[in-house]
């Protein structure tokens, strides 16, 4: 052993004591010279500096004098067990001491050599032993300290296990329940003996997923380590708990697996929370039926998952008189009569196994999920009226209600659920036009034209958003120079999927469902900015615009005001709108409309009557309209169509006559649908003002009018 190596590095060892160190008995004459002028006690010192490597210069000076002194003492022993004390334990370090002292001057008694020698191995032995014994006992207390730790960490183990707010469960692989917290215990509402020595697999559930099962069969054959998932249990007073699940698998240290550990998290306030949101989701508040969301749900699901093959039904049902209830009676009254509605409607069908929904307002629907037949769905409609059939008591008023309700039975995979939907709501349509208080059965032919009025009219509103019309201009010329004297705007709309629609083919939805009314504002706004814009561009040159209104346009008494504001906006001359009214409208319930044409009038727009002569027309509207033009239908010459009407020669004298009629009223005849000089030509001769139709140009988009415009000028 040597000196401690962890100790201060010790100073340069000068050259010649290395040399000495390497060759201690061999010292050179010079050496031996340099030694023989030294004292005893300094060459002492000088051979522990070479070797004392880890202790301080002026320690080892000190030792080296303190020991020298007590070999010149005669005590060579107590030098050799002091140094050796002092961790000078190098056996290089013995022989040169052994060395120095046969040198020494001889006033010593005995033989202090071999005495330091002696006393150094003991002095070396004991020092081994002591050291053995220090390493013994450190191991002891490592041992001591490692058991302690062990001990602690169970014990924090056992304390988190029983005190741990989540239940803990641990099982043998077999699926033995071997030990369960506290918290699981309260949680099942149990003792420990309940549990103890069950099969985890007793504790099913009937909401348990398959899933689950299969997760705990991996883990236990080893395939996998944890699984999650939310699970119920039974309690022991058989309540049920909803717990959020982990287990969690426990191999040995040769990755056999031993155990498994569940933890159980009450999850159940929660669930019943999330229960009761589904719950408000998916019904109706008023009735406490599914509502809409969940009706499709359920329709979706049913035609997810049916048999091929499988027949599905519907009946769609809407109340009668409901909206005079509600609006003679009020709201309560109204809310009271749903309820009690939808109550005998689930009294009635439920038992059936049928699924009763309020879809919103007073529609309710009525899902037969198996269903044999037309005369299943049939006899589900049956029930339905049956079932509303009584009057119904409210406040001390016996409302006869009555339904209308729309059948429809197909096989699940030939309609889509919304497609359904809207065929048995159209089929409801139907029942409703007959006079309600009955049933009418889906017909597919009936159906595809609703359908496709329906699908126009659906798309509609959005249409206009997101700006899918758009407005062509058609020139109306000048029979005598054929100059341009006015266009008419004319709106088609660019469908996504059908392509570009004619008005002809939603325009009378868009009258039927009231869309008309933004529809109409949107081109009159659209008109009108156009035409300032030539106003602007062409002064005095720039043509009049014609813009076609419908009867419920007509009708509206924010028209006048809608006009008003889209004139300030575009700044436009109002003589530079002429609105285009159809005899129907001039002729039908006049006092509403007039009032509104008289003060469009008022503002200095001008009207012509449009498709003039296609009606049986009272000409009456002549005298107390405000008219500034006419215009005479296509079919009235014969073209478009390319034949002459059957008596063409009286046909034309009826347009001279009308021409004639025309000027002595001072309004403008123009005549519409002209494909050809020749009719042209004929119109001019006798006495027509103007000409619409192919023969002077047909409907345009504003630019490729300009250019038609220009040419003229
Ligand atoms: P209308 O007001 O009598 O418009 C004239 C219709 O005849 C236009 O059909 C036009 O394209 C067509 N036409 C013009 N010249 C000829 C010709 O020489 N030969 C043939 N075969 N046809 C010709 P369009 O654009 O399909 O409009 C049809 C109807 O739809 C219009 O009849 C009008 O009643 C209505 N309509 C068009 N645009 C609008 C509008 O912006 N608002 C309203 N409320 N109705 C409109
Ligand atoms: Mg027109
Ligand atoms: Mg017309």
């Amino acid at each position: 052993m040597t000196a401690d190596p962890q100790g201060p590095a010790p100073p340069p060892d000068p050259p010649e004591a290395g040399k000495a160190r390497a060759a201690p008995e061999a010292a050179s004459p010079r050496e031996t010279a340099r030694e023989s002028a030294q004292t005893f006690p300094e060459r002492w010192t000088a051979m522990l500096r070479r070797h004392g490597t880890s202790l301080h210069p002026t320690k080892v000076t000190a030792l080296g004098a303190r020991t020298a002194a007590m070999i010149c003492e005669g005590r060579p022993a107590s030098a050799a067990t002091t140094l050796v004390g002092a961790h000078f334990t190098d056996p290089d370090l013995l022989v040169e001491a052994v060395g120095l002292l046969r040198r020494a001057p001889s006033s010593q008694t005995g033989d202090p050599a071999g005495a330091f020698a002696a006393a150094w191995a003991i002095a070396l032995r004991e020092r081994t032993l002591r050291q053995q014994e220090t390493i013994r006992t450190a191991a002891d207390v490592a041992r001591r300290e490692a058991e302690q730790a062990l001990h602690a960490s169970e014990a924090r183990f056992r304390a988190l296990f029983e005190h741990a707010a989540v239940g803990i469960g641990v099982g043998s692989v077999e699926g033995e329940i071997l030990a369960a917290n506290r918290s699981l215990l309260e949680m099942f509402g149990a003792r420990l003996e309940d549990l103890r020595g069950r099969a985890v697999t007793e504790l099913v559930h009937p909401e348990d997923t398959p899933e689950i099962w299969q997760a705990y069969e991996d883990l236990i054959g080893g395939k996998r380590e944890s699984f999650q998932c939310d699970k119920p249990y039974y309690r022991q007073d058989g309540e049920v708990v909803w717990t959020h699940l982990t287990v969690s698998l426990i191999r040995d240290e040769d990755g056999t697996p031993r155990y498994q550990v569940a933890m159980l998290e009450d999850i159940t306030d929660r669930y019943r929370l999330q229960e009761r949101l589904h719950h408000q989701a998916t019904h109706d508040p008023l009735t406490g039926l599914p509502n809409r969301a969940a009706f499709f749900e359920r329709l979706e699901e049913l035609f997810a998952t049916a048999a091929p093959g499988a027949h599905f039904g519907l009946c769609y049902i809407d109340l009668d008189r409901f909206k005079i209830v509600n609006d003679s009676l009020g709201h309560a009254t109204g809310d009271q009569l749903l309820v009690e509605v939808a109550g005998r409607l689930a009294t009635a069908l439920g038992p059936l196994g049928h699924t009763v929904a309020r879809l919103g307002g007073d529609e309710f629907v009525v899902l037969l999920e198996h269903c044999d037949g037309e005369h299943d769905a049939v006899a589900a409609a049956r029930t339905v009226l049956g079932a509303l059939r009584e009057p119904i008591l409210i406040d001390g008023h016996k409302l006869a209600i009555g339904a209308s309700v729309g059948v429809l039975e197909r096989p699940v995979g030939t309609i889509t659920p919304g497609a359904a939907v809207r065929a048995a709501d159209l089929t409801l349509y139907r029942a409703k036009e007959a006079g309600g208080a009955r049933w009418t059965l889906y017909d597919a032919r009936t159906n595809a034209e609703a359908v496709s009025r329906y699908t126009v009219s659906v798309r509609m509103p959005m249409a206009l958003d997101r700006g899918e019309f758009f407005l062509e201009y058609q020139p109306l010329c000048a029979l005598t120079d054929g100059s341009l004297a006015a266009v008419e705007a004319l709106v088609r709309w660019r469908h996504p999927l059908l392509g570009i629609l004619q008005p002809d083919e939603f325009v009378p939805a868009a009258e039927e469902t009231g869309l008309i009314l933004p529809l109409g504002r949107w081109i009159l706004s659209q008109a009108c900015a156009q035409a300032a814009d030539w106003q602007r561009r062409y002064g005095r040159l720039a043509p009049q615009v014609n813009v076609n209104i419908t009867a419920r346009q007509a009708r509206n008494k924010g028209l006048v005001a809608d006009i008003g504001r889209i004139l300030a906006d575009t700044n436009l001359e109002p003589g530079l709108l002429q609105l285009e009214i159809t005899e129907s409208t001039a002729l039908g319930p006049r006092d509403e409309s007039l009032r509104v044409l008289n003060a469009l009038v008022d503002k200095g727009i001008t009207l012509a009557v449009d498709d003039f002569g296609t009606g049986w027309s009272n000409l009456a509207y002549l005298r107390d309209l405000p008219l500034s033009g006419l215009k005479l239908s296509s079919s009235f010459i014969g073209e478009p169509s390319g034949e002459p009407v059957p008596d063409s020669d009286v046909a034309w004298r009826i347009i001279g006559g009308l021409a004639d009629l025309s000027r002595s009223l001072g309004l403008t005849l123009t005549a519409e649908g002209v494909e050809t000089r020749e009719t042209a030509e004929r119109l001019r001769a006798l006495g027509c003002d103007w000409g619409q139709g192919w023969y002077f140009g047909r409907p345009v988009t504003p630019e490729q009018l300009e250019e038609l415009f220009l040419a003229n000028h």
